[in-house]
């Protein structure tokens, strides 16, 4: 039997999207995720983080960095009750032309294969374009922007808490 998945973009939706974060003291969790995905886990969801990481291949941080600040992440979760599947991240700059960045939908293509997801009974909740956009290229079913404006094909909402109301 397949298990059902929520994909998370990191910044703007697990922590406060201040640009390229990759110290302990920038990373602000948004208000209420611990609740929310506490919530999603109730109903029976693996949650996985799905996140573009340009910094590394920028120079702006390593990819180390990185690893250490998830290491972190995943900590706090930990001690919130809070089990993340696992994160898949793309190191590279928009010109490398790679095969994982988002809007491209292989990181989330990945986690269905090495997860067994039905990506039918799955949600992603995304604050950029590109995540929704990868989100339809992957066939996943729901589709939730918390992102500036608003969203052709996705759910529009203003935040993580109301994000919760849309999936039981
Ligand atoms: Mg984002």
């Amino acid at each position: 039997m397949a298990f059902k998945a929520i994909f998370l973009d990191r910044d703007g939706v697990v922590n406060v999207d201040k640009g390229y974060v990759y110290k302990k003291k920038d990373f602000i969790f948004t208000d209420g995720i611990f609740e929310v995905l506490r919530h999603f886990q109730r109903c029976d969801y693996l949650l996985f983080i799905v996140t573009n990481q340009s910094g590394i291949a920028r120079g702006y941080y390593s990819e180390n960095d990185f690893l250490s600040l998830s290491r972190y992440m995943l900590k706090e979760f930990n001690d919130n009750g809070i089990t993340i599947t696992k994160i898949y991240y793309c190191p590279h700059s928009p010109e490398a032309n790679c095969e994982c960045r988002k809007p491209k939908p292989k990181m989330l293509l990945d986690a269905q294969k090495e997860f067994d997801i039905n990506m039918s009974v799955s949600w992603l909740i995304g604050d950029k374009i590109s995540d929704i956009e990868a989100g339809l290229r992957a066939g996943v079913q729901n589709l939730i922007y918390i992102g500036e404006g608003e969203c052709a094909n996705a759910h529009n909402v203003k935040s993580i808490k109301e994000a919760m109301k849309l999936i039981s």
